[in-house]
C-alpha cells in the first residue's frame, strides 16, 4: 500500500471521529436547551389553571426528548392562552372603570362644595388611569375614602343641626338612605368582582362579595371599603401589566426555543446524509482502483489512475469537511443568539421583580411621612391577631391624633401642617423600639402595635413621647409653636378582632380628646 493510501485512511478516520464529536455537541445543546425551558416553565407555573396545564403538557414533551410537532402545537396553545387573560383583564378594567364612576357620581350627589366637586373631577380622571393600571387603585380608593369622611365633614352640607346625622347623607329619609347604601354595595360589590387577582385570593374576594351583598348600614362602610382596598393592593402586585408583557414575551421565546429544536434536527439528518454522500464516494473510489490495480499491468498507467481515483476522495472529504463546519457553524450561530435571548430574558425578569416590589412598597408606604399607611397597617395587624389567637403573644395597639391640628393648617397654612406630620412621624419612629410598629393611619392620625407588651407598660411609653412632643416646640416663621398629642391604649383581648380592638384605642383616643386633650387614655 502506497503512503498515499494510508494518508487518505487516515483522514477519513479523523473524520469519522470528528463526526461522532459533532454528535455528542449537538445532544449536549439539546438538553440543556430542555433544561433552559423548564426553568421558564417554572417562572410561569400558578398564574392561570389552564395555563399550567399548558405548561405540565410541556414539561412531559421536554422529558421526553423535545419532538418537534408536539412542541409547535403547544407553543401555539400557550400564545392562546395568554391571549384570553389579556382579554379578560380588559373586560374587568373597563367594569371596574365604570363602577368607580358611578361611586363618584354617587358622591357628586352629596356634596355642592366646590372643592369638593374639583376634587371629584380629578378622581373621575384618575379612575381611568387606575382601571388601566390597577396598582394606581388603592391610593385612589384611599382618597376617595378620605373626601367621602370630608364630605362628612364639610360644613357646605352639614345644613342638619344634629350632630349625629350632620354627614353626607344628611337630609334623606329611610328609603333614600337604603337605596343610596344599595346602590353604594353594587359598586362595591362589581368593583371586587372586576378585580383581576391571584387564585388564593378568590374565596377572599367572594367572601367579600357575599358580605356586601348581605347588606350594611352606614357605620359599617368605613370596615367594608378598607377590606376592599386591602384586596386591591393584591392586585397592584401580581396582576400588572409588567408581568402580563413578560408572560408574553416568555410565549414567543418558549416558540424561538422550538423553531431552534426543530432546525437543529433538520441539520443533524443532514448531517447522516454528508456522512453517506462520503461513505458512497469513498467506497465506489476504492472499488474503482481495485479494478484498475486487477486489470492493469502498466505501472505507470496504474499509478495515474491510483492518483485520480485518491484525488476524488480527497475531493469528496474535502466537501464532507466543508458541509460539517458550516453547519457545525450555523448551529454555534443559532445556539449563541438563543442563549443572549435568554440572558435576556433573565434580566428582564429581574427587572420586572424589582418592579413589582416597588409596587408593593409604594401601596403600603405613605408618601407624606414615609411610614407605613393605612392598607400595610391592616395587614399587620391582622398578622398580629392571628399569631395572639395561635400563641397568645400579648400585644397592644395604640391610637395618636394631633390636638387642634386645624388650627396649624389655618393659621400657618397647608404646608406647614405637612411639616408638622413629617416631624411627628419621625418623632414616633424614633423614640419607639425597632419592634415596634407605626404607621399614618390617615390625616393626623398614628397607630402604633407594640408586640410583647401589656397597656400599662405601653402607657407608660407612649406618655414618654406624648411629654417630648409637648415638650419640644417647632418652629414656624422663626416662631416657636407648641404642639401636643392625644392617644387611646387598649391591650389585645379574647375574641378580639381587627375593628373591636381598634374602636377601643379609638375610645380611649376620644377620652383623651374629652378630657382636655395632650393626655393618653389607657382601656
Ligand atoms: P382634635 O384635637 O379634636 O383632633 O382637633 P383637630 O383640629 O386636630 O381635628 P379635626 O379632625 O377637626 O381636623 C383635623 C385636621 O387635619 C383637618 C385636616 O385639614 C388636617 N389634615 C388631615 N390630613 C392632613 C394632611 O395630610 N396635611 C395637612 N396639612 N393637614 C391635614
Ligand atoms: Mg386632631
Ligand atoms: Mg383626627
Amino acid at each position: 500500500m502506497s503512503a498515499q493510501t494510508e494518508d487518505w485512511k487516515q483522514k477519513y478516520r479523523e473524520l469519522a471521529i470528528e463526526f461522532e464529536q459533532n454528535q455528542g455537541r449537538t445532544q449536549k445543546q439539546e438538553s440543556s436547551l430542555g433544561q433552559i425551558i423548564s426553568s421558564m416553565v417554572l417562572a410561569l407555573e400558578g398564574e392561570d389553571a389552564k395555563l399550567d396545564l399548558e405548561l405540565n403538557e410541556l414539561k412531559s414533551t421536554i422529558n421526553k426528548g423535545m419532538a418537534p410537532e408536539p412542541l409547535s402545537r403547544l407553543s401555539k396553545r400557550l400564545d392562546k392562552q395568554i391571549r384570553a387573560r389579556d382579554e379578560s383583564r380588559d373586560k374587568n378594567a373597563r367594569k371596574v372603570f365604570e363602577a368607580l364612576n358611578r361611586w363618584i357620581r354617587q358622591l357628586r350627589t352629596a356634596t355642592q362644595h366646590p372643592p369638593m366637586l374639583n376634587v371629584l373631577d380629578s378622581y373621575e380622571k384618575r379612575s381611568e388611569q387606575a382601571a388601566e393600571e390597577m396598582y394606581h387603585l388603592p391610593a385612589l380608593l384611599t382618597d376617595l375614602v378620605e373626601l367621602q369622611a370630608g364630605i362628612k365633614e364639610s360644613p357646605a352640607t352639614a345644613t342638619d343641626s344634629k350632630p349625629e346625622s350632620d354627614d353626607a347623607m344628611a337630609g334623606l329619609n329611610d328609603e333614600e338612605m337604603s337605596r343610596l347604601l344599595q346602590t353604594v354595595a353594587n359598586e362595591l360589590s362589581a368593583l371586587v368582582a372586576g378585580l383581576y387577582l391571584p387564585p388564593h385570593e378568590h374565596e377572599q374576594s367572594k367572601q367579600l362579595i357575599a358580605k356586601i351583598e348581605r347588606g350594611f348600614d352606614l357605620a359599617e362602610l368605613p370596615s367594608l371599603l378598607r377590606q376592599v382596598i386591602q384586596l386591591v393592593s393584591k392586585v397592584s402586585t401580581t396582576g400588572n401589566e409588567d408581568f402580563e408583557s413578560y408572560l408574553r414575551a416568555l410565549s414567543s421565546q418558549l416558540s424561538e426555543v422550538e423553531t431552534f429544536i426543530t432546525e437543529s434536527r433538520q441539520d443533524q439528518s443532514g448531517a447522516g446524509e454528508n456522512q453517506r454522500k462520503l461513505n458512497q464516494a469513498v467506497r465506489s473510489n476504492v472499488k474503482q482502483m481495485h479494478d484498475v490495480v486487477k486489470s492493469s499491468d502498466d505501472l505507470g498507467e496504474l499509478k495515474k489512475a491510483v492518483a485520480s481515483q485518491l484525488s476524488h476522495v480527497i475531493k469528496a472529504m474535502d466537501e464532507f469537511k466543508r458541509e460539517e463546519d458550516e453547519r457545525e457553524n450555523r448551529l454555534a450561530q443559532r445556539y449563541d443568539g438563543l442563549l443572549k435571548k435568554v440572558e435576556q430574558m433573565e434580566q428582564e425578569t429581574r427587572e420586572v421583580q424589582a418592579h413589582m416590589e416597588e409596587e408593593r412598597a409604594r401601596a403600603t408606604t405613605d408618601a407624606l411621612t414615609s411610614l407605613p399607611n393605612r392598607a400595610a397597617y391592616d395587614e399587620r395587624i391582622t398578622e398580629t391577631l392571628a399569631n395572639w389567637e395561635r400563641y397568645k403573644t400579648h400585644f397592644s395597639v395604640v391610637v395618636g391624633d394631633l390636638d387642634f391640628f386645624k388650627r396649624i393648617n389655618d393659621t400657618y397654612g397647608h404646608l406647614a401642617g405637612d411639616k408638622v406630620l413629617r416631624l411627628i412621624g419621625k418623632v414616633l419612629r424614633a423614640k419607639l423600639r425597632t419592634t415596634d410598629f407605626v404607621a399614618r393611619y390617615g390625616g393626623e392620625e398614628f397607630v402604633i402595635i407594640m408586640p410583647s407588651t401589656q397597656a400599662k407598660e405601653a402607657h407608660q411609653a407612649v406618655d414618654k413621647i406624648r411629654q417630648a412632643i409637648a415638650k419640644s416646640p417647632f418652629n414656624f416663621h422663626g416662631k416657636p409653636v407648641t404642639v401636643t398629642m392625644s392617644f387611646g391604649v387598649t391591650e389585645v383581648q379574647d375574641d378580639d378582632n381587627v375593628e373591636s380592638l381598634f374602636s377601643r384605642a379609638d375610645e380611649m383616643l376620644y377620652k383623651a380628646k374629652a378630657n382636655g386633650r395632650n393626655q393618653a387614655c389607657v382601656s
